[in-house]
């Protein structure tokens, strides 16, 4: 661990059929009749991050914490924050802003309601904050939101203008930081390798040197990762090939690879890693809330 810089280590809670844009093989009517396995995996990486003395900023599913509050409150008393990925995993780009909100506060409700704290950092499914769907970012503010994890800088059509760092937003409802994605530049593109299908994919000296050069340039990085990439045995559901390279293609070699990733660099919550002040405990029900 030779690299000063704080990066910020995300956990995105979700179970192996939250998978977007896959309705018609795992639909929404049908989740609650499938194998419950995010529990074990999340322990898992909850472990993990101990062993390394890591506190995480963790996306929990609205869904998964209104199905398991205790995974909830032993992410919340090991000292993680805790934060929210929606109630029901749905894309923005599905979502009206009206039913965006009620999603979002649907899962806020149960969220803060089992840890006694306000939640202020959302990640949307798929990075589903795009220029097109930037009201998302009105609306989170308004609701008292502080830091925004949705944007994925690609430059190609309909994502350009999202800068490829950390940067305050403003919004009619005051500013929100948003920390996108970490990429890097390749040729036209910026391509992610620090989470998901792009890590597997990238050879571990690749991601390592990466996460260097951009820490060497005061960059901090944005590792993501979920539970259902440390199952040892991952259910196969028969889905349309595209889904199924982004969910299952390498997917065994996610653990060693953030377990590398842990012990070579410093990382912390998106609110330290963005130097924000840390918020006080406990304010519900003592003359507080959001
Ligand atoms: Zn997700």
């Amino acid at each position: 661990m030779t690299d000063e810089l704080l990066n910020a280590f995300t956990l995105d809670v979700e179970d192996w059929y939250h998978v977007c844009a896959v309705d018609q093989w795992l639909p929404r009517s049908e989740w609650d009749s499938y194998e419950h396995r995010v529990n074990r995996n999340t322990d898992r990486v909850l472990g993990l991050l101990d062993r390394f003395r890591v506190r995480a900023t963790v996306f929990v599913l609205g869904y998964v914490a209104e199905r398991d509050p205790e995974l909830v409150r032993r992410i919340h008393a090991a000292g993680h924050e805790v934060a929210t990925h929606g109630y029901e995993h749905r894309r923005v780009i599905e979502m009206t802003p009206e039913e965006f909100r009620a999603d979002l506060r649907r899962s806020v409700d149960v969220l803060s309601g089992l840890t006694g704290e306000p939640v202020t950092a959302y990640r949307a499914p798929e990075w589903s904050i795009l220029p097109r769907t930037r009201w998302a970012l009105d609306v989170l503010a308004s609701e008292g939101f502080e830091v925004d994890s949705s944007t994925m800088p690609l430059t190609g059509y309909g994502h350009r203008a999202i800068p490829p760092r950390p940067h305050v937003v403003d919004t009619p409802h005051g500013s929100i930081v948003e920390f996108p994605a970490t990429t890097m530049r390749c040729l036209w593109e910026n391509l992610p390798f620090t989470g998901g299908l792009p890590l597997r994919l990238a050879p571990y000296w690749y991601v390592d040197a990466g996460i260097r050069t951009l820490n060497r340039r005061g960059v901090p990085a944005l590792v993501y990762t979920h539970p259902w990439e440390f199952d040892p045995d991952p259910p196969r559901p028969p889905l349309p090939l595209s889904r199924r390279f982004l969910h299952d293609f390498l997917v065994r070699t996610t653990p060693a690879k953030i377990e590398a990733l842990l012990g070579r660099f410093r990382f912390g919550t998106l609110r330290e890693t963005l130097g924000l002040p840390a918020r006080a405990r406990s304010v519900v029900g003592a003359g507080g809330g959001r």
